[in-house]
């Protein structure tokens, strides 16, 4: 039976956000998260899916919940499909499906007022355990906190972790952490992470640390609080505390694009660390703690890529997210107190590998070659070029040679002479992805999120109990049974 969190209603338009309701999602969330006795958070205590009741209790010490963040279905088979062709194995992912260990299962993603969420939503119903309206961080219909699992786990004393290839304080990982009305204020939401005092932040977003006229600096705060800060990969993989309290933001957005990241001229790659890295530091930091953790570890870039219809940012993103998986993987095999969720929070332009002229491979072959994100080729190209100039920098970024009028229509678009049939694609970035589909293969069906069914792994203690079908909030239940955290729900 449908419960109230559960009905779409699509006429609820997301509310601005007022100042007054800011303030109640922050201030009261903050001054009384974690304060014994007192309730906060509205609904607590429902543990609701419908699957609730039937998870094991209480065997799982720790929870590692991976995300590749808009990860359509089309997106998972390329990936694994491209990992056998290149080096004859498939994807660490793949690979529990193929050999069948763990627990497998289609989710529905929908938000409260969405059958298509945003990750604010999407991560926000695994971390309160439901469904809030798009654009919202864990606050109900009526603008009331519900308390995130991070808030949970710390107050069983466990160790609590947020890693991620976007801003930390961007929607995703905000979903297992904070409260806010809109996923917009990531200043307030990573101000919100250190008052709620959890021990670990690997990702980007350093410019929402810093002060300016508006806002003091966020690192008196993180000195106070005990935390290791680091800026740069080879201070991450050389330190030696072994302790959990660690914050490590490596770029001042969004960590780059891996295509980016490993081929770029400033050598990224050894100045910014792989998500599989960032996972490994958090797992070996955050397993110090005798009573256990909680992390939430996100491959955020797979999204943007599929915004930007973007093959090379999608397929080596989603790649090296499953570095992480691998990782994490690696890490249970040598203990059964872990309870591993490998998911998405909703797919994303649902590309995938189509036509008849994959013969051979061709079209692997030619992904290969790919150098750059179209983030890279956008800042190349500029509008009073010539055809040939247009071709040389999609065939240095993007490793292909194009023909003339597939060159001459991204002039055209960058000179706005051109109009999709479908508005969605008015984007140059959804022009280059489209004809890039004529020599890879590889097409879209648009480029915003979907509302299709996700694929959903999971392993370890409780993972026994996980349906073929699941809702985005059953995995909430999962967590807090598992690691047996219905005390803490208030
Ligand atoms: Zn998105």
């Amino acid at each position: 039976m449908a419960s109230k969190e559960d009905t779409l209603t699509p006429k609820q338009n997301i509310q601005s956000v007022s100042r007054r309701n800011f303030l109640k999602a922050s201030g009261l969330g903050l001054a009384l998260v974690g304060s014994a006795g007192l309730a906060p958070f509205s609904k607590l205590g429902a543990v609701s899916g419908a699957n609730a009741g039937a998870f094991a209790r209480g065997k799982a010490k720790n929870i590692i919940f991976l995300v590749s963040d808009g990860m359509s279905a089309g997106t998972f088979s390329t990936a694994d499909q491209y990992m056998f062709w290149k080096e004859g194995r498939h994807t660490h992912w793949g690979e529990l499906f193929r050999s069948g260990r763990g627990r497998f299962s289609m989710m529905e993603t929908s938000s409260r007022n969405s059958l298509v969420t945003d990750s604010g939503a999407g991560s926000s119903a695994w971390g309160c355990g439901h469904r809030v309206n798009n654009g919202r961080i864990n606050m109900d219909a009526s603008d009331n906190p519900l308390k995130p699992i991070l808030a949970i786990a710390r107050d069983a004393g466990k160790a609590t972790g947020l890693v991620t290839t976007a801003t930390i304080s961007h929607a995703t990982p905000a979903g297992f952490a904070a409260n806010m009305m809109s996923r917009n204020d990531e200043r307030e939401i990573l101000e919100q992470y250190l008052e709620r005092d959890y021990d670990l932040l690997l990702g980007g977003g350093h410019s929402f640390i810093e002060g300016n006229d508006q806002r003091p600096s966020l690192h008196p705060k993180i000195e106070t609080g005990g935390y290791e800060f680091i800026r740069d990969r080879a201070s991450l993989l050389a330190s030696e505390r072994s302790d959990p309290r660690l914050i490590g933001l490596f770029s001042d957005g969004h960590i780059p694009f891996e295509v980016d990241r490993v081929h770029s001229s400033e050598n990224l790659h050894e100045s910014v660390p792989s998500l599989a890295e960032m996972t490994e530091v958090a797992l070996r930091r955050l397993s110090s703690n005798p009573n256990g953790f909680l992390v939430q570890i996100e491959g955020a870039r797979v999204d943007h890529a599929a915004h930007l219809n973007d093959l090379g940012g999608l397929l080596f993103d989603q790649l090296a997210f499953d570095d992480a998986v691998g990782v994490a993987l690696k890490f249970i095999a040598e203990r059964d107190d872990t309870l591993l969720i490998v998911t998405t929070d909703h797919g994303n332009a649902s590309p995938g590998m189509s036509s008849g002229q994959n013969l051979g491979g061709r079209n692997l072959r030619r992904m290969s070659g790919i150098r750059g994100s179209y983030h890279t080729l956008r800042d190349r190209l500029d509008p009073n070029q010539s055809v040939s100039e247009v071709q040389k920098h999609v065939a240095d970024v993007l490793g292909q040679e194009i023909r003339d009028e597939h060159a001459e229509y991204i002039l055209r678009h960058r000179n706005s002479d051109y109009e999709p049939p479908y508005e969605r694609m008015r984007w140059v970035a959804a022009t280059v992805g489209q004809i890039m589909a004529n020599y890879h293969d590889f097409g879209w069906i648009g480029n915003a999120h979907t509302a299709e069914y996700v694929y959903l792994t999971a392993l370890g203690p409780g993972s026994e109990s996980v349906q073929p079908f699941t809702k985005n909030t059953d995995l909430f239940d999962l967590m807090v049974r598992s690691a047996g955290m219905e005390a803490w729900l208030s």
